[in-house]
């Protein structure tokens, strides 16, 4: 087996319980089993005129190789142009994009730092995977010092529809960029159906059987969606966690049930809309006061960007006006948590929520849909609510697909959940496990890795 080498805009520790983010947790289930490299930011930023060298850190199967950024590279190419640009683009969000000449200089400028580092540790008969929106100009980056590794990208956010994607200056050196790669991954048919509509209207070409003419080369372009390692998320939820039982045993004697959310605090997940919809529920149906609750956990991220701190304030706002119209002196209707929660911690908190509540705008995939199957006893499981604009609804068909910006939509499917019976729940969740155990991990990896290194295109979705 070749090395496989590994690069994203972050590197995460494979070993580590705390980690909050698709990417992160997707590949670091993938990557500690099959060992390699990982190279990435280390995430800080340093005044510097000549490039260090990677750091090189082994942990377990894992060798990591880190590079520093400065101040200015973070300011273009981390918060400018991937997440003041990219990020809302790809997500369908024009009206939050926030474009300027030298974040997409900055963005250039840093790919350019990233391929003199790899270049600086590659080997001859590496396998490359590059991921996410950060990274999309790498190939053709590495291509230029001489690499010739076959280079695959995978894409752990939406694709744009073209009519989208056209309204970001240098569209089509994007997508020009990323078909310099062998293999580009999406998570969803919508994403790569999105990829074919740019590649007929603005190139002339099309995808075939999974694969498209670019001069000389044939680039695959295929959906994989990513999973979790859902063995060890089982295993974790059946362990006894004592802080998340005596808290369940507490609600257990009071009768009432639990609706949970767990997300980045992100602009993209649908969470005001979400807190109004419990809300809409209390409403519609008053016997459901005092006998649900929803926690939403909420980590803080990408702070220094506006959007992220506007949706913070919305998000508090609301959750302290709901419970300022509903609560009572013995019962909190939305528990609002801003942070995060360890891994063993939040399996037996979704174990003991009789609802997944995953309501997205937009999302590439979604792993905590997943997780929050996993997490659940065959004997009694919770009713995972979906939002139909998330990816794992591509897959998740038993989930209670709802629309996210439909408030009253979400507040009817919440009460169908509450009340559904043991049977109909017991169904639905043995349907979803044998979904999430068909794309696991363990298949987004294989399939990817046989394209990249076979030609194979064995995947679908
Ligand atoms: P995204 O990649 O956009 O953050 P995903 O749902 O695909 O969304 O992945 C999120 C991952 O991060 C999941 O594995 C989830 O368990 C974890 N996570 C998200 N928010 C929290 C939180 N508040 N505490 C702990 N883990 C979190």
């Amino acid at each position: 087996m070749n090395r496989l080498v590994v690069v994203s805009n972050r590197v995460a520790d494979v070993q580590r319980s705390t980690q909050a983010g698709g990417l992160a947790v997707g590949l670091a289930d993938s990557l500690r089993q099959r060992g390699g490299v990982w190279m990435g930011w280390d995430g800080q930023t340093l005044k510097y005129e000549e490039e260090p060298e990677p750091r090189i850190r082994k942990i377990g199967a894992v060798t990591q190789a880190t590079i520093p950024l400065t101040e200015q590279d973070y300011a273009e190419y981390y918060l400018g142009f991937s997440n003041s640009v990219l990020w809302p683009l790809f997500h369908y969000r024009l009206d939050l994009v926030e474009y300027k000449t030298a974040f997409l200089e900055g963005y250039r400028r840093v790919n350019a730092k990233f391929a003199n580092a790899l270049v600086s540790i590659l080997q001859p008969e590496d396998v490359i995977w590059i991921h996410d929106y950060h990274l999309i100009p790498l190939a053709a980056e590495l291509r230029q010092r001489g690499c010739k590794q076959r280079i695959g990208f995978f894409l752990h956010i939406p694709f744009p529809p073209p009519e989208i994607l056209a309204a970001v200056p240098r569209h089509r050196w994007l997508v020009e960029s990323l078909l310099e790669f062998d293999v580009i991954g999406f998570q969803t048919n919508t994403d790569l159906g999105n990829l074919q509509h740019y590649v007929e209207d603005h190139l002339g070409t099309e995808i075939t059987e999974g694969r498209i003419k670019v001069g000389e080369r044939e680039v695959i372009a295929g959906c994989f969606p990513i999973g979790i390692d859902v063995d060890a998320f089982v295993e974790m939820a059946e362990r006894p966690n004592d802080e998340v039982q005596i808290e369940t045993h507490r609600r257990e004697i009071l009768g009432r049930r639990q609706i949970i959310g767990v997300d980045r605090l992100d602009y993209t997940k649908g969470l005001p809309d979400r807190l109004r919809a419990f809300a809409r529920l209390l409403e519609l149906y008053p016997e459901m006061r005092k006998s649900v609750a929803l926690m939403q956990i909420a980590t803080p991220t990408r702070e220094e960007v506006e959007a992220y701190v506007d949706i913070r304030k919305e998000l508090e706002a609301l959750s302290g006006a709901i419970n300022g119209r509903f609560a009572d002196f013995n019962w909190t209707p939305v528990r609002y948590i801003h942070g995060t929660v360890p891994r063993d911690a939040l399996a037996a908190l979704y174990r003991a929520s009789q609802v997944g509540f995953v309501t997205p705008l937009r999302d590439g995939m979604n792993l905590v849909a997943k997780e929050y199957v996993a997490a659940q006893s065959p004997e009694n499981p919770g009713v995972l609510v979906l939002s139909k604009f998330a990816g794992a609804a591509e897959d998740l068909h038993e989930a209670l697909i709802v629309n996210p910006y439909d408030v009253d939509d979400m507040a009817r499917n919440l009460c169908r959940a509450l009340t559904m019976p043991l049977e109909e729940r017991q169904e639905r969740h043995k349907a979803l496990m044998e979904r999430i155990r068909k794309h696991d991990a363990k298949h987004w990896l294989d399939t990817f890795m046989a394209a990249l290194e076979k030609g194979e295109i064995k995947n679908a979705a």
